[in-house]
């Protein structure tokens, strides 16, 4: 194994241009929102960066438009991600996002490429660190002819050409002064290759994939599709079974604070002391939905040393939750929650409190389900000292939801 092979650590950052349309796919919104086998086409694209041990952050350049929407589909990656604004082109998205870049190596990759693997990524970064770059590509199988108006001219050796896909990757130090020399000469490229060539730099090829292709079409997503469960299928299909998740959280009662649980105020002159709105029980729900996803519980989403949750109304945070669920894949099959306290009455509220849990999950009300005890006057729960709430729920992946 030559040193260039070697695992480096951590050494890269991914720059995702996602500002775009994909007008030729026509989803009337950015394509790379749409779905691929029940996720969006760009998580699948991040997750399959964040797999790359290279990688040590990822930059994402979004439209204004989109933002919100990504930054949800975002949560939850294996490797730290960074939002900046897009530009009009892709030139100006990949520079925005370069700008803030401190690691040594970048790795620009296209959006719409999910079936992107980790020994692409490695062969390109490897050639980067080595030899200054390192652009992923294919042979061109097919005979090549040139043409003009449909009439053949000449039939081309076929040898020479690769099609370039993407990561395409460098020294985030040329590349910056690659725009500049576009800058100064008002050079227009459609990727960052072409760039490093009209500065030039030497740039070199390192194989990629036949699969790792471009989603333009509907048929490209169909072909896509194909792929990624044939690889599911590989991989032992993983993400094929429902999953459970449980919750559990408390919070001490105390005079002068609301009484709010299940997103109802009880209107009473004692509530549930907390920094947010102490809604122990949407607190278990959250967290039992967040870890059936395998995602950051709501103490790292919602951290309590945050100001700008103090006071949270958590039906808020329960549809960022639910939102969040969805972006990773996951539909809400069923919630089923046991609220513990000696004092308030729940029976009075149990009806609005399990039709918010529905509303913010967006399910149905005979899906969740709600119950109530007392302690039985044991320990702390027993005197009245707080409120305690477990839930349990179920999320189903995309081969099981309706
Ligand atoms: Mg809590």
């Amino acid at each position: 194994m030559s040193r260039a092979e070697t695992a480096p650590g951590p050494d890269a950052v991914a720059i995702v241009p996602a500002a775009g349309r994909g007008t030729r796919f026509g989803a009337g919104r950015n394509k790379v929102l749409e779905p691929l086998l029940g996720r969006p086409i760009l998580r699948r694209t991040l997750e399959a960066l964040a797999a790359a041990p290279e990688i040590a952050e990822i930059i994402v350049a979004v439209s204004a438009e989109d933002e919100g929407e990504i930054r949800a589909l975002c949560d939850g990656l294996a490797r730290p991600f960074r939002i900046v604004r897009g530009g009009a082109t892709r030139q100006e998205s990949v520079r925005n996002a370069l700008e803030s870049v401190r690691h040594r190596l970048v790795a620009v990759h296209d959006a719409a490429r999910p079936l992107i693997t980790r020994d692409a990524v490695a062969r390109g970064l490897a050639s980067a660190r080595a030899h200054g770059s390192g652009i992923v590509a294919m042979p061109v199988a097919d005979t090549l002819k040139r043409q003009s108006d449909g009439v053949v001219l000449e039939t081309v050796p076929r040898e020479e050409f690769w099609g370039a896909q993407t990561p395409q990757c460098c020294r985030a130090e040329d590349l910056r002064a690659a725009y500049e020399a576009a800058d100064r000469s008002g050079f227009q490229a459609t990727d960052e290759a072409s760039l490093l060539e009209h500065a030039g730099f030497p740039v070199r090829l390192v194989p990629g994939s036949a699969q790792n292709l471009k989603i333009t079409t509907r048929e490209d997503l169909h072909t896509a599709e194909a792929i990624l469960r044939a690889r599911q299928a590989d991989e032992g299909a993983a993400m094929t079974i429902p999953r459970i998740g449980f919750g559990y959280d408390i919070h001490r009662i105390a005079e002068g604070r609301p009484m709010i649980l299940g997103g109802v105020d009880f209107g009473l002159d004692y509530g549930l002391d907390g920094h947010s709105d102490a809604d122990s029980l949407l607190h278990a729900v959250m967290d039992a939905l967040l870890g059936a996803a395998g995602l950051p519980d709501i103490g790292n989403l919602f951290p309590n040393t945050d100001e700008r949750w103090r006071g949270a109304n958590s039906l808020h945070l329960l549809e960022e939750v639910a939102q969040r669920i969805r972006a990773a894949g996951y539909t809400i099959g069923n919630i089923d929650a046991t609220v513990i306290a000696e004092r308030p009455k729940i029976a009075p509220h149990a009806a609005a409190m399990r039709a918010n849990i529905a509303k913010a999950c967006g399910i149905s009300e005979d899906s969740v389900g709600l119950k109530a005890t007392t302690n039985e006057g044991l320990g702390a729960l027993g005197a009245g000292e707080g409120v305690a709430a477990h839930a349990v729920c179920l999320v189903l992946p995309p081969e099981h939801a309706k």
